[in-house]
């Protein structure tokens, strides 16, 4: 069964946030989540957490879990298989290096969601989680497109899930108030229908019938 469909079937609700850390946004989605006693998952590229590996121990102190996104938020359809697998290291080595980690396999979540068949006979032979999302929040479309509400509804709609946010800083920073509502919006609609939160490691290890 696929990790997607398990969390729904489950009820439960994965925040889950991509291509960070961002200088700005991370931080502000950290104490919303501290707000609202939630623990989501960060899917790190590692492009970004040069000079930002302070972020990066910030987001596991508080208690997050951090997977992989890779590195240069390559599409692997389109890039040798050497090339990915290549960011799929260098990806992992860098959340390695800001944590003082060595050699950890993160869970991980391609870009775009395509993985070419080496990356992902790798990955299943080296027992490494491959995780997509269910819900898309549209928080990453261009600004006048954003709906703050949308992952909200949807979330609702389906009653859990994997929801798919963004943590990078925008260009443009007037966009960072549309994140916070759009996660503010799930944060409300899962609050008062209790639902449960659940990192990635906590739905793999979570045990429902089948
Ligand atoms: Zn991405």
């Amino acid at each position: 069964m696929l990790l997607r469909h398990k969390a729904i079937r489950l009820g439960y609700l994965l925040l889950t946030f991509d291509d960070g850390p961002g200088r700005r946004l991370t931080p502000v989605i950290l104490q919303l989540l501290a707000e609202y006693k939630v623990k989501a998952t960060f899917f790190l590229l590692g492009g970004n957490i040069t000079g930002r590996e302070e972020i990066v121990r910030q987001i596991a102190a508080q208690g997050h879990e951090i997977c992989s996104h890779g590195y240069d938020h390559l599409n692997y359809w389109y890039v040798s298989p050497i090339r990915a697998l290549c960011d799929i290291k260098r990806g992992w080595q860098s959340i390695d290096d800001a944590l003082n980690e060595k050699r950890k396999k993160y869970p991980f979540r391609p870009p775009y969601g395509k993985l070419n068949l080496v990356c992902m006979i790798y990955l299943i032979v080296r027992r490494v989680p491959i995780i997509y999302w269910s819900i898309v929040s549209g928080d990453a479309w261009p600004s006048s497109k954003i709906d703050s509400q949308r992952a909200g509804l949807l979330t609702e709609k389906a009653g859990g899930g994997i929801v798919l946010f963004h943590d990078f800083d925008r260009s443009d920073d007037s966009v960072d108030g549309q994140v916070v509502a759009s996660i503010r919006s799930v944060l409300e609609v899962a609050e008062n229908a209790g639902m449960n939160f659940a990192t990635i490691s906590e739905l793999l290890k979570a045990r429902g019938q089948n």
